[in-house]
């Protein structure tokens, strides 16, 4: 187990197997580097080989990582997603967010290929709204979540990213994830600091009241210290990173970038590591590296000490 300075122990990674994408969602931070995605055709000889992920996450796995999320950009832009998930589910726990639009086709395979559960980004419910945040099809993501809960990848997690406008939305959302099972919502906080737009920021104790109020039962989970709250049928979890330091302080993810960098936080791009050529030694010491340099974003604020 690799455990940091901050006694974290390294336990997720997170793998952007793209940039490219084929919506264009005006909040996007592009995993953290704030940069666009690039189209779906663009060339991609820098995308790492299904060989190559699997050789990252088998050495993490073999200290301690049991669980890879798959992302992008879209990942299912890539056509060997699911040769991806084949290589990757015997070693540890595969899950993935997409934005659905190819969903529906895939997700039989990506099931039998050994992916255990999916995230699907849907922030509206209504098609003219849906396409004017995310520059893609509302009803295609509908039908490809449907194929995924139909194929078994349940529970499945609508994700819904969090900003003053998005907050009218939630009561539907809530409602419609409380009548469709085998769903949960996922809010995901605004991150502004990544995304330009200072304006969008919200009051995330304010979300928290609401949704307690609403709640007959919340717990929290151990990964990010994420409040989870049933509302009704409904399951409605709170991803709060921004300015969170007790979110940092329980955070075991490392993040891979599509071209095989290791990615300490989400927050940061300097001191990415490379891991492109190395032999299983070198991938080790990569992710040594990593997680000893590693060092939350949001820092709880020590106690003055007192003069003696
Ligand atoms: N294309 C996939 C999708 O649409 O889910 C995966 C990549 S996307 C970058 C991964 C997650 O990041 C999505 O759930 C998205 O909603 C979230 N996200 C993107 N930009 C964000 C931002 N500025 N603040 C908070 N979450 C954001």
């Amino acid at each position: 187990m690799l455990v940091d300075a901050y006694g974290r122990p390294l336990t997720d990674l997170r793998i952007s197997v793209t940039e490219r994408c084929n919506f264009r969602c005006f909040y996007c931070h592009n995993e953290g580097q704030g940069t666009p995605v690039a189209s779906p055709g663009a060339p991609h000889g820098d995308e790492m080989t299904p060989r190559e992920i699997e050789r990252i996450v088998r050495v993490a796995s073999e200290v301690g990582v049991r669980q890879v999320k798959l992302t992008g950009g879209e990942p299912l832009v890539r056509g060997d997603v699911e040769e991806i998930v084949r290589r990757l589910s015997p070693l540890v726990e595969v899950s993935m967010t997409t934005n659905g639009s190819m969903l529906e086709h895939r997700a039989r395979k990506l099931k039998e290929a050994g992916l255990a559960r999916v995230n699907v980004s849907v922030d509206s419910l209504r098609p003219e709204e849906f396409a004017e945040i995310r520059g893609g099809q509302l009803a295609p993501v509908l039908r490809g979540v449907k194929a995924a809960l139909d194929a078994g990848l349940a529970p499945l997690k609508l994700n819904l990213v969090l900003y003053k406008e998005a907050l009218r939305r939630l009561d539907e959302m809530i409602e419609y994830v409380g009548r469709t099972a085998g769903l949960e919502l996922q809010l995901i906080q605004f991150m502004p600091e990544m995304a330009w737009q200072k304006a969008h920021a919200i009051d995330i104790r304010e979300v928290h009241e609401r949704l307690a109020r609403l709640a007959s039962e919340s717990v929290q989970r151990e990964m990010h210290h994420r409040r989870r709250y049933r509302i009704g049928e409904a399951w409605v979890e709170l991803v709060d990173p921004v300015n969170n330091s007790d979110f940092c302080m329980n955070c075991h993810r490392v993040r891979v970038t599509h071209d095989g960098h290791l990615k300490g936080c989400i927050n940061r791009n300097d001191g990415l590591v490379a891991t492109r050529g190395l032999d299983d030694e070198g991938l080790l010491a990569a992710l040594r590296r990593v997680v000893a340099e590693r060092a939350p974003f949001y820092r709880p604020v020590l106690p003055t000490p007192r003069a003696v």
